[in-house]
């Protein structure tokens, strides 16, 4: 039955820009949250919205927003779906508030020698990319969703991308960010909250995942393309000695655009595919016939674990430079003189440009180990370089016993650096693996507090992490109930995630 509303969204918007049919609200039940995917194997049934909207003004935003408050009905702000932790799940029904329409791109602009796009927050990443690529520039924002996310999606989830070591996270790169309200209030570029004078709205609302505003636009500080990209493997026999390695070359001066060292058993998997990379006839072509062993060696996964890393301790570190080509030769030279200090094999650019080639596909192949009779998802967690090595041997301990566990730190930074862990398991029965996956998680975010780690690096919270966050956040997290209540007194954005209460 159509919502009493549905009407009053039809007025503002257009019938054509409002759907309610059952199909419409399904496909926006849920995100690419890996638990969605098990309670879909569970036939738990998803919560779905009432409607499902699509702006293409601010003025329609502003519109939803009116009859969102004026009925007491949720909205939420959703991008492309692809967030991993429940983010756009509607768990209190309501408004979908698909922001796809929103794609203009302006032109580059100069100011002080440095240069600027606005962009609105529909635009999908690899779009924007390629129309900055166009223009002779780069956002160096690459992450591995860029053919599924948004420019909206980025801002609400403090996204990072592949290249963060050198341009930073998506809040980096940002100037100024343009914001509706749920008072239906635009904020604009440069503009004050009235409620909170003293607070840049840039840090109340990247990474305040839809709760507390609509990103319409934004504009963003971008660069001119490098004339030359370098890229390095280097085999190390130890993950501490490439850990050291990695966080000397950081904090030396040096600036590398990739730096991604993969542990073990993820070395393996990484050394497997570009060693295999020329052999014709990939199996993938035959639609995944090569996971057939997951769920055989997935039965004893400590077991598994233990014997391919008493097979093989190395731990594969990728780099990349990029810039003025004598420049990016100078600092990919430096950087190897600090490897060969802690005893690295140079592998040479092959590993590095085989990563590069493939940088976007590894994340696209876990649907097929769930078609395979597993499970995965993926854990990013960040914390200082004192602390990284207790974060993980603490996380492999807390989640080895159920799971194998692959882990590469990625996003290096002179502070610190973030974890990726890959945890795969074999399924056993669509309730016992609910049951699970959800040990899994709180025992992860146990060790990540416990040890003073972030229970986020960019996935953000949503509803997986909801829970966690307040103990993040300890003192701050009233400040942060305050913002949501002064900014959004109706609670309809977002209602349920980020531990905001429902
Ligand atoms: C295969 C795969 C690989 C991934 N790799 C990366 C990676 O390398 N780096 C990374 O950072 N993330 C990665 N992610 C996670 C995900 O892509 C990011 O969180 C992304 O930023 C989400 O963008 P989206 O447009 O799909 O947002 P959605 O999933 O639609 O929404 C995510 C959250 O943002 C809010 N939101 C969306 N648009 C707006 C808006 N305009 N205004 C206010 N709130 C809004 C939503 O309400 C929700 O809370 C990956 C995901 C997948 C599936």
């Amino acid at each position: 039955m159509n919502p009493r509303w549905a009407k009053a969204l039809e007025s503002a918007l257009g019938k054509e820009r409002v759907a309610v049919d059952p199909a419409s609200r399904l496909l926006y039940a849920r995100d690419m949250m890996s638990g969605g995917l098990l309670e879909e194997k569970a036939r738990h049934e998803p919560h779905l919205p009432q409607a499902v909207c699509r702006p293409a003004s601010v003025s329609h935003i502003r519109g939803i927003l009116a009859v969102a408050r004026r009925h007491g009905v949720p909205v939420v702000p959703f991008g492309a779906g692809s967030g991993v932790s429940g983010g756009t799940n509607p768990v209190r029904g309501g408004i979908m508030l698909d922001l796809k329409s929103f794609t203009r791109l302006g032109p580059i602009e100069e100011r002080g020698g440095r240069f600027y796009v606005t962009a609105e927050s529909g635009i999908l990443g690899q779009h924007l990319e390629r129309d900055l690529n166009a223009r002779g520039f780069t956002l160096g924002h690459f992450p591995s969703s860029i053919l599924c996310a948004t420019v909206g999606g980025y801002l609400a989830c403090r996204s990072a991308g592949q290249l963060s070591s050198k341009y930073g996270k998506i809040e980096d790169m940002t100037d100024a960010v343009e914001v509706v309200l749920a008072s239906g209030e635009v904020v604009p570029f440069g503009g004050r909250l009235k409620k909170f004078p003293g607070l840049r709205p840039e840090d109340v609302f990247i990474g305040s995942e839809g709760c507390l505003g609509v990103f319409t636009r934004a504009r963003f500080r971008v660069f001119p393309l490098p004339p030359a990209t370098l890229y390095r493997g280097l085999s190390f026999r130890r993950v501490e000695d490439a850990l050291t390695a990695v966080r000397q070359i950081m904090q030396s001066g040096l600036r590398p655009a990739v730096v991604r060292l993969y542990d073990p058993v993820d070395s393996l998997l990484l050394k497997h595919g570009y060693k295999k990379k020329n052999r014709s006839r990939s199996r993938s072509k035959t639609g995944g016939r090569a996971d057939w062993h997951y769920p055989l060696l997935l039965s004893r996964p400590s077991l598994v674990q233990k014997l391919v890393e008493r097979a093989s301790s190395e731990a594969l570190l990728i780099l990349g430079f990029e810039g003025d080509a004598e420049l990016a030769r100078e600092m990919e030279r430096q950087a190897l003189r600090h490897a060969a200090t802690l005893r690295a094999k140079d592998l040479g650019p092959e590993p590095g440009q085989h990563w590069h080639d493939h940088r976007y596909s590894v994340s696209f192949k876990m649907p097929r180990l769930f078609a395979n009779g597993c499970y995965v998802d993926t854990i990013e967690t960040a914390t200082t370089w004192d602390n990284l090595q207790a974060l993980y041997d603490g996380m492999r301990e807390a989640l080895m016993r159920r799971v194998l566990v692959l882990a590469h730190f990625s996003h290096a930074y002179p502070e610190g650096c973030s974890i990726y862990f890959t945890v795969v398991g074999k399924c056993r029965g669509p309730e016992e693996d609910l049951k699970t996956y959800g040990e899994i998680w709180h025992d992860a975010m146990e060790v990540c507090l416990g040890l003073g780690a972030t229970i986020s690096h960019h996935h953000g919270i949503g509803l997986l992490k909801a829970k966690f966050l307040p103990r993040e956040l300890g003192g701050a997290m009233p400040l942060f109930r305050d913002i949501k209540k002064g900014l959004d007194p109706w609670n309809i954005l977002n209602p349920g995630k980020m531990g905001l209460g429902s």
